[in-house]
């Protein structure tokens, strides 16, 4: 391997990656800068940012700096006494004893702790998983991305699982013979952003893409062995659109038969195309409870052997999650349940949840939002005509926050 100058001892990280990937504390990778498409109008993540490919040797080079990290780390860990475990501790010592990687004038040194943060959880959980970052990794040429995986191998040999997020359309423009020399590299899942399989839905939201590349690129993913998590987006047909934005997306989902189901609702997140489109009222937002009964429909449709997970803060109802179809029963009690309880306890439900998600990820609320839950809670509590319009105000400005 190169020798690595202090200046350059860092790996670039994109901004993010599936919640079951931090579980797994896998090692971020980032592949690509940004997204190729970056004009979905709900989608906030890489607004102003431009996609850019990295050349391969750029890749290889933070892989150097990933494995010389996790080396020093190792070395720290066993030096500690702590059973070869990589604790704060090890982790501060590392950043200690060199100065000329981590002092002062040695630069970027925010993203170089994340770095340090990154790869000691990985060690702790087994370096067994990578993460390929940003938003689409079969965007990039297959030799190339093949090259990369086949050097991360090489490097760490531990490595089991590799993952990535990927469009359809990506997917379904790779050939087969293609696609299986990328999963025979080490590339195992792919993250797909479906949202709908409604065209109408995918058409207003200029996802760029159709229901038939939705299909065509996750059976194309199946086909080659990947395993495959597809991403929908309950509430994004908003009033107008509701139950077609379920049925069709069962509808493409029953064709493709992916591994996983992953819900988002539909979140008007600050900085997206949509929340601007919404406060001019172009986009009639579908009310949270109407977006649980969108979700009842959705998997009341689904014919497919895929597991359906609800992790993730955007969904009200955490607990519809289970494997298709043993549990889709289990799956609409729970929704019915929910559906049937009386307004003031749908309300109460409601705010406690959001406020909760909104307090794990900033850990405070704020003046403005405090005293928005606070009213909220007050009209509930008295029984007010106003309890729902305000739930849904203290609402709204919460899941503005949402990541
Ligand atoms: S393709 Fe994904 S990352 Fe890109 S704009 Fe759409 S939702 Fe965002």
């Amino acid at each position: 391997m190169n020798e690595i100058a202090p200046q350059s001892f860092f790996y670039e990280m994109g901004p993010i990656r599936p919640p079951s990937e931090g579980q797994d504390h896998s090692l971020l990778l980032r592949t690509t800068r940004n997204c190729p498409w970056n004009r979905c109008q709900f989608c906030s993540t890489y607004q102003g940012h431009k996609f850019s490919f990295r050349k391969v040797p750029e890749i290889k080079g933070d892989l150097e700096v990933v494995k010389a990290i996790y080396d020093k780390l190792l070395d720290a860990a066993q030096n500690s006494g702590l059973g070869g475990r990589v604790t704060q501790d090890a982790l501060r010592r590392v950043w200690a004893i060199n100065p000329e990687l981590y002092g002062e004038n040695a630069g970027n040194n925010t993203l170089k702790w994340q770095n340090l943060t990154n790869v000691a959880n990985w060690i702790n959980s087994g370096a067994r998983t990578v993460f390929l970052q940003d938003a689409d990794a079969l965007v990039m040429r297959t030799p190339d991305l093949v090259a990369v995986l086949n050097y991360l191998k090489e490097v760490f040999p531990t490595v089991e699982r590799v993952t990535a997020y990927a469009r359809s359309k990506s997917c379904a423009r790779k050939s087969m013979e293609e696609l299986a020399q990328i999963r025979a590299a080490g590339l195992v899942r792919l993250h797909v952003g479906l949202e709908s399989g409604c065209d109408e839905v995918l058409a207003w939201m200029k996802k760029g893409v159709t229901a038939r590349e939705h299909v065509e690129g996750g059976k194309k993913a199946v086909a080659a062995g990947f395993s495959l998590s597809e991403y929908v987006m309950p509430g994004l047909g908003g009033k107008a659109l509701s139950r077609k934005h379920a049925l069709d997306s069962a509808q493409v989902l029953n064709e493709i038969n992916p591994d996983f189901i992953r819900l988002r609702s539909l979140a008007l997140r600050r900085g997206s195309p949509l929340l601007d489109r919404w406060e001019k009222g172009e986009f009639d937002e579908l009310p949270e409870d109407q977006v649980v009964e969108e979700i009842g429909w959705f998997v009341e449709n689904l014919q497919c052997n895929a597991y359906l997970a609800s992790d993730q803060m955007s969904n009200l109802l955490w607990e519809v999650e289970g494997r298709l179809p043993q549990d889709k029963e289990k799956m609409l009690s729970l929704i019915r349940d929910y559906l049937t309880k009386p307004l003031g306890e749908r309300l109460t439900f409601r705010r406690h949840r959001r406020r909760r998600s909104f307090l794990a990820v900033y850990g405070i609320l704020g003046p403005e939002l405090e005293e928005l839950v606070q009213a909220a809670e007050e009209a509930i509590r008295q029984d007010r005509a106003d309890a729902a319009a305000r739930t849904d105000a203290a609402i709204a400005a919460l899941k503005k926050g949402f990541v």
